[in-house]
């Protein structure tokens, strides 16, 4: 027994001393921006827990796309459509092509589609972000094969083992027009906040969806739309794993939103691909502003029906200047506390928010995660090193895991947020980096234990061989 003590001590003390090795290279390098690049590029990085499908795939591809369907083109928008417009500005791509301007297209695509060549003083970051989906949006028809492929192919060049996809809105909610009529009353009676009313709406039009097929129908979009795709694309491997989040869009009127909860909750509970739901689009919009406590209140609802579906929401991706400065002050708490999130997308506004330290607290006790993604805070709220909450949620020790989230139109990758991260704040260690790697698997909404466990123990294994080789390249690398 002794023997078998010692030997599992003088394990530990080589891994601990590899690890601290690993720490010193990498302190070593750390103002050496390309050499972060390389040692970033190789660590493992677990999972890319906060990413939207369609934000995350490159314009190149889908130019290709419209090019082999010959879609036509806006020349003033840059938006294409299916079907032809009608008016002189729209063009076919074949006649692009005939007229040799594909070329100078391309790149005016490029730089309407994604951040390529962005110019500040011409354009709006935030504006230029949100209109990019509008213009490549109805290509994003039947994209799923071939941009789920792309996330995949690029998470396994970057050493990820898992991802976490924002999907889709559920293709498949029943007609819920009928009870447009009750959109005023919920509103009405969420801001007066009649809970026992409120709860008794929500129930009633529980029923009434349920009555339309709606578990039919979230069986079917699980098993012939996201069973049916992860499977035939092979997504999962030993070393690779794919879920899924339901997303529902904050700017729909009460009863829409509700309907897409329904279903996005019904699915998330019955497959273990669907890992989760999420809340997404502009938080600033009139009506998620607006409906934002109503909405905080459904989550509340459909969490009390089904206890075991995760959800992450993006919560305070908002600024000063953004909306009114009371409006900063609520909603990472409303998301964590009424809609109990167990993890937060972004969560901007924090310095501004009521009692912020108590609620960093209160995150850290209830074990709420925070995703950050630097570089869409930079490019979309022009929030960096200066006014970023990074450093506050680091200090309450709420855990946190690093995200793309718009990889494709940001035209930038994970590996990148770590570099940034690394740069702009010199106290976080190698140490802390892999801590966050670890949280991305451990805060993962993955469901079965198993597929987690496997995850976790692989990613040891990963960071055991990329740590032996920070050993080997150190000597040469180190200045
Ligand atoms: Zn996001």
């Amino acid at each position: 027994m002794r023997k078998l003590l010692s030997a599992v001590m003088i394990l530990l003390c080589i891994k601990g001393h590899t690890q601290q090795n690993t720490n010193d290279f990498f302190q070593s390098i750390r103002k050496q921006e390309i050499k972060l690049i390389a040692f970033f590029n190789q660590m493992p990085k677990g999972g890319d827990l906060h990413h939207h499908f369609a934000g995350s795939t490159y314009a190149e591809p889908m130019i290709e796309k419209a090019i082999r369907e010959d879609f036509y083109l806006n020349k003033e928008t840059f938006a294409v459509s299916k079907s032809n417009p009608g008016s002189a500005e729209w063009v076919r791509f074949s006649e692009i092509i005939n007229n040799g301007q594909l070329d100078a297209m391309k790149i005016k695509i490029l730089q309407t589609w994604s951040v390529k060549d962005y110019d500040p003083s011409r354009y709006p970051s935030d504006k230029l972000f949100f209109e990019s989906f509008l213009k490549f949006w109805p290509l994003m028809d039947n994209y799923f094969v071939p941009g789920l492929l792309e996330l995949k192919n690029r998470a396994l060049k970057e050493n990820l083992s898992y991802i976490e996809t924002q999907l889709t809105t559920p293709i498949n909610a029943p007609d819920v027009s009928e009870w447009y009529k009750w959109d005023d009353e919920i509103r009405a009676a969420s801001s007066k906040q009649e809970e026992e009313k409120l709860n008794d709406l929500f129930s009633q039009l529980y029923e009434s969806i349920l009555k339309k097929g709606a578990v039919e129908r979230a069986d079917s979009f699980n098993l012939f739309f996201v069973k049916k795709l992860h499977d035939s694309l092979r997504i999962d491997e030993p070393g690779f794993k794919m879920r899924y989040q339901n997303y529902v869009l904050r700017f729909m009127n009460p009863v829409d939103l509700f309907n897409h909860l329904t279903i996005a909750f019904l699915s998330a509970d019955r497959s273990d691909l669907i890992a989760g739901v999420n809340i997404v689009s502009p938080e600033d919009g009139d009506v998620s502003m607006k409906d934002y406590e109503l909405h905080m209140k459904m989550y509340r609802f459909f969490h009390r029906k089904f206890p075991n579906v995760k959800y992450s929401m993006h919560a305070g991706e908002l600024t000063l200047g953004l909306v009114m400065p009371e409006e900063l002050t609520w909603h990472i708490n409303a998301a964590v506390r009424i809609a109990g999130a167990k993890r937060i997308g972004h969560g901007i506004d924090l310095a501004h928010e009521k009692n912020p330290f108590e609620l960093l607290r209160y995150m850290k006790k209830n074990d709420v995660a925070v995703e950050i993604n630097p570089e869409s805070n930079s490019f979309i709220l022009k929030i960096d090193e200066k006014n970023h909450p990074f450093p506050l949620y680091f200090n309450y020790g709420v855990p946190i895991v690093i995200g793309s989230d718009d990889a494709g139109i940001l035209r930038t990758n994970l590996t990148n947020q770590f570099v940034i991260l690394a740069k702009r704040y010199p106290f976080l260690t190698y140490n802390d980096f892999k801590k966050f790697v670890f949280n991305s698997i451990d805060y993962s909404f993955i469901r079965n234990p198993a597929v987690k466990k496997e995850v976790r123990t692989d990613l040891e294994n990963r960071f055991k061989t990329f740590e032996e080789n920070i050993k080997k390249e150190s000597a040469l690398l180190r200045n």
